[in-house]
């Protein structure tokens, strides 16, 4: 399945610029401090103002861009709203201090506005205890355990502070933006409740991180939901998008717009087919969390994609426990959970 895409723009923005990529809709390119350097926000024409969808994480060359922006473009025509696609901090990270600015409203899901105002105050030892459980039942090591500890909760610190209030958005709502209607799509799997919002006027589906192109959104279990099945989440919500035209400008947070989606819903389905198999086939011999995760990637990985490492392999792993085809055998205190294939 090669999946056919298209990008229909040469380069992209550099921070603090907005080019038009659909009639009233810009495209902002903002940094992020990750392998994966950075974030597409979409600013929106509406009315005598803006919208906007996501905002980046909390950095001062973030707010540098930003403040570049508002230069250029909000001395006469100011924002009007913030809405958010999901809770992470490089989608919801500079909500706060948005909406407080402009003194306008956060839009979200009533899930992805929860999780990121709960992640955001959630830095007691508790929740320390619950990491520590969680990594060693994985299989982490000394060294991986130090990491742990040195990286704590590291919402709080990516975010300004989450609105207390905020406006609920639901799935099939429909919002006018410039006289547009603009429908909002939920999608699970890499966050509890993703907005994305489709647009048939003008045939395009701001996508957030649900639809990617060239790489996978990130799958992944978490410490504080140990038993989750996301992938089920997410390759189940993943045909919801189907019905769409293949020819739909997608707008998504990474990399680069594209058209071509229903190619694109068939890769991201298959690329988990294939990780999958692997993970099964891994587990001829019972193994660990971490030792899965040597199995699926290959390659070096720092210290803050570890942690999606191994939410990843845990991720496959559950998913195949659903199917019935892996078992876990259940670890305790030091010793980590390991995961065998049920016998035929
Ligand atoms: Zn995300």
């Amino acid at each position: 399945m090669s999946g056919d895409l298209t990008f229909v723009f040469e380069g992209e923005p550099a921070p603090g610029e907005i080019r038009e990529a659909a009639p009233g809709v810009f495209w902002l390119r903002m940094p992020l401090p990750f392998k994966l350097d950075h974030i597409n926000l979409w600013l929106l024409e509406d009315g005598d103002g803006w919208t906007i969808i996501d905002t980046g994480i909390n950095r001062d060359e973030v707010k540098a861009a930003w403040e570049q922006v508002f230069a250029d473009h909000f001395t006469d025509r100011p924002l009007k709203r913030v809405i958010v696609t999901h809770f992470h901090p490089d989608h919801i990270g500079l909500a706060g201090w948005l909406t407080e600015r402009f003194d306008v409203e956060l839009w979200t899901s009533a899930a992805e506005w929860t999780f990121a105002r709960m992640l955001s105050i959630d830095t007691g030892e508790d929740l320390m205890d619950c990491f520590r459980r969680f990594y060693r039942l994985a299989g982490f090591d000394d060294d991986l355990m130090a990491l742990v500890e040195k990286r704590a909760n590291p919402y709080p610190t990516r975010v300004s502070p989450i609105p207390t209030a905020f406006r609920r958005i639901s799935d099939g709502d429909e919002i006018d933006i410039n006289g547009r209607t603009w429908r909002i799509m939920v999608g699970t799997g890499h966050a509890p409740e993703h907005c994305c919002l489709y647009c048939e006027d003008l045939n395009v589906l701001i996508s957030g991180d649900q639809i990617l192109p060239i790489i996978t959104p990130n799958i992944s279990i978490w410490p504080q939901e140990p038993d989750a099945d996301p992938l089920k989440l997410y390759l189940g919500s993943l045909p919801r998008f189907k019905p769409l035209p293949d020819d739909v400008l997608v707008l998504p947070s990474h990399k680069w717009p594209f058209t071509g989606l229903h190619g694109r819903l068939d890769v991201l389905a298959h690329h988990h087919d294939e990780r999958l198999e692997e993970t099964f086939a891994a587990c001829a011999e019972p193994l660990t969390g971490v030792e899965v995760l040597k199995h699926l990637f290959k390659r070096e990985l720092d210290d803050h994609q570890v942690f999606f490492a191994i939410g990843e392999s845990l991720a496959h792993l559950h998913y195949l426990m659903g199917q019935g085809r892996i078992e876990k055998i259940q670890g305790k205190d030091s010793t980590p959970d390991r995961y065998r294939q049920v016998a035929a």
